[in-house]
């Protein structure tokens, strides 16, 4: 592996070797020019079938979760040390309970305990025993999520392998955008890695002001999960802020861009061009 910041800052795993190679020879070529001074470097859109054969490959085995849940669990207030103890021994006979593949608690999320990877006919019984042993002795909510459709932790690496050379661009407003923090390019904002559909919006499966579901919304748009390559768009830092406001108009300039992000130099050449031309008839009319 290079010496490419934000590689190592997002934690690239070796797991995929023959996607690594593919990239790593990208990345170099890239990284070579930025050290012979040929700044900005230019980005070459990363499309050959091969990689996105790979592509779809890496993100259907990460489909393989299709119907799990995780299950969180939420304290009004900081729980005791009874109360631990309580959901210490459930967590530990969930872990001795082979029907359950995965197991895990931590403070991760604003949840006080996660547990991941629960097949679905495991998390309603679970979700009785915290609420039966738990729920008398002190306020928790037990809430199960869909898997797929809440935020794992890899995705912001895994849209940067296979982006990276076509990112140029906010999907937004067309604004540039840095893909590497340690390149310091001044004015230039770092990128986000946006998801176009909210997560919480398809976590909690909430309602568009049409009333139609953000998960029957995202069917629509071919985005099987909430972090499907098709969920995800190179982003500037002030539109991701602004972004709350006016979550409909984002997702359809999101879907449009993220999927040919090259739209942007074509509308931002004739937004150059167009104000010439009328000029042009403006002067020639006048005289
Ligand atoms: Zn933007």
């Amino acid at each position: 592996m290079i010496d490419f910041g934000l590689v190592d800052f997002w934690g690239i795993s070796d797991s995929d070797k023959q996607l690594d190679r593919l990239l790593d020879s990208r990345l170099k070529s890239a990284w070579e020019d930025y050290k012979n001074k040929k700044i900005p470097i230019k980005f070459k859109p990363f499309t050959s079938k091969r990689t996105k054969n790979i592509m779809l490959e890496d993100y259907s085995l990460n489909n393989s979760d299709e119907g799990m849940y995780e299950l969180r669990i939420y304290f009004k207030s900081s729980p005791n040390k009874y109360i631990q103890k309580l959901v210490d021994d459930i967590l530990q006979d969930v872990k001795r309970n082979t029907k359950v593949q995965f197991v895990e608690a931590n403070d991760y999320h604003d949840a006080y305990y996660v547990i991941y990877n629960l097949l679905d006919r495991n998390v309603s019984s679970l979700k009785a025993k915290f609420e039966e042993k738990i729920g008398k002795a002190t306020k928790i909510s037990v809430v199960a999520y869909e898997k797929r459709w809440t935020r794992g932790d890899r995705y912001r690496i895994r849209f940067l392998r296979y982006n990276y050379l076509s990112l140029n661009r906010c999907a937004y407003c067309g604004k540039k955008v840095s893909i590497n923090p340690n390149l310091h390019i001044s004015k230039v904002p770092t990128l986000e890695v946006d998801h176009i559909i909210p997560v919480d919006k398809l976590m909690y499966d909430k309602k568009t002001a049409d009333g139609i579901s953000y998960r029957e919304l995202a069917k629509q748009l071919g985005i099987t999960r909430a972090d499907s390559p098709f969920n995800l768009v190179a982003s500037c830092p002030e539109c991701n802020k602004k972004k709350g406001t006016n979550v409909a108009g984002y997702i359809k300039k999101g879907y449009i861009f993220g999927k040919h992000p090259r739209l942007w130099s074509l509308i931002i050449g004739i937004r150059i061009i167009v104000p010439i031309i009328l000029f042009a008839l403006f002067v020639m009319c006048v005289n």
